[in-house]
């Protein structure tokens, strides 16, 4: 994305929040429809996200949005199916045995989204990002008023855009549910925490069930490597200079540490991890590159109206 001193519009047609895959795919089908959007995002772009592995049934709604070139141009990581190690037993999955033509990819998020918002911003959506919507005044039905606040440069601007209609991708921070306190977790149980992080120089899983240097990623295929490991599961996606490597857990095992102690926690995992050990045997971890994201089992029992939509994570 481009930074934008660009005055924020009065009033729109339709107001997304959020500019993720779900948000900047709606503003490239509204704009595409002749309606217009303007897409609001509270993170300065492009910026990191969890979920880099796409299976090759993302390639119909590249199509739709008319994005395909683009990201064929930017040359991810073609994948061609995943293997997974779950309780003792090796599943091998190869997307052409599903009938699939298209590979999948491995992106990095940070800029898979951008090619994304960028695409929107390209077919005419109005993209502003550092902006935060706060709050979606419902009272005019006919005519929501979306409160935000501007940080772009130094300032912290509140502002208000009068509009049609809400689309809310705000993703895992679901706005709109949040408001409207509509937010449920789904089951206790599924109370997961994940955790990732990026590693140098690690070894990844080919087509041919071997590990590979990545010096050979365009010659022999990566897969998916995803494993379940005592009480927890890991995941394994090599991208073009690191390699993302995650842990999935429930909150439980995790509850009461600090950031240092998830760390310790996290590298202390990976390094018992069976295969995965062995594929990070010479690998150096990327300081600062741990992440973590609770609670994402949820949903909301509000998610459409005459006036509003949750799309993506936010539903
Ligand atoms: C542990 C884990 C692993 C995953 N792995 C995969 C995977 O391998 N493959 C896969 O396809 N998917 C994966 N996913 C799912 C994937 O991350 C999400 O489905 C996807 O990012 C959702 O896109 P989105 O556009 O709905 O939300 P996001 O990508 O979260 O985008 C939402 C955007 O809204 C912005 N925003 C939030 N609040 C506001 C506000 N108030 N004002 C303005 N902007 C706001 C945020 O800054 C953000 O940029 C995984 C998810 C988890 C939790």
């Amino acid at each position: 994305m481009k930074p934008t001193n660009q005055a924020i519009p009065s009033k729109c047609t339709v107001l997304i929040i959020g500019g993720g895959p779900a948000g900047s795919s709606a503003a490239t089908l509204l704009t595409q429809s002749g309606i217009d959007a303007v897409v609001l995002e509270k993170a300065n772009f492009p910026r990191n996200q969890v979920g880099e592995s796409l299976i090759p049934h993302f390639w119909q709604f590249a199509d739709l949005l008319g994005v395909t070139d683009k990201i064929q141009q930017e040359g991810f990581v073609v994948k061609s199916g995943g293997l997974v190690a779950w309780n003792d037993k090796v599943h091998h999955i190869k997307f052409s045995e599903y009938g699939y033509t298209r590979p999948g990819l491995h992106v990095e998020r940070d800029i898979f989204d951008n090619l994304l918002l960028d695409h929107a911003e390209s077919c005419g959506a109005v993209v502003f990002n550092q902006v935060a919507v706060k709050q979606v005044d419902f009272a005019d039905a006919n005519q929501p008023k979306v409160h935000y606040l501007d940080k772009r440069g130094d300032a912290n601007v509140e502002g208000v855009i009068a509009c049609h209609y809400v689309i809310d991708a705000s993703g895992h921070s679901s706005f709109l549910a949040g408001q409207f306190g509509s937010r449920q977790i789904i089951d206790s149980s599924l109370n997961f925490l994940s955790l990732w992080g990026y590693y140098k120089n690690a070894l990844y899983v080919g087509a041919d069930r071997q590990s590979h240097t990545i010096a050979h990623l365009k010659t022999i295929a990566p897969v998916t490597f995803v494993m379940s490991y005592a009480d927890c599961w890991i995941w394994h996606i090599v991208l073009r200079e690191k390699t993302s490597v995650g842990l999935v857990v429930h909150t439980d095992q995790t509850k009461g540490m600090d950031k240092a102690q998830r760390e310790a926690f996290f590298k202390h995992t990976c390094a018992n991890v069976p295969h995965l050990k062995h594929l990070l045997a010479e690998a150096e971890f990327i300081e600062g590159s741990l992440e973590f994201r609770p609670d994402y089992s949820y949903y909301s029992t509000r998610i459409c109206s005459e006036n509003y939509y949750c799309i993506g994570d936010a539903a």
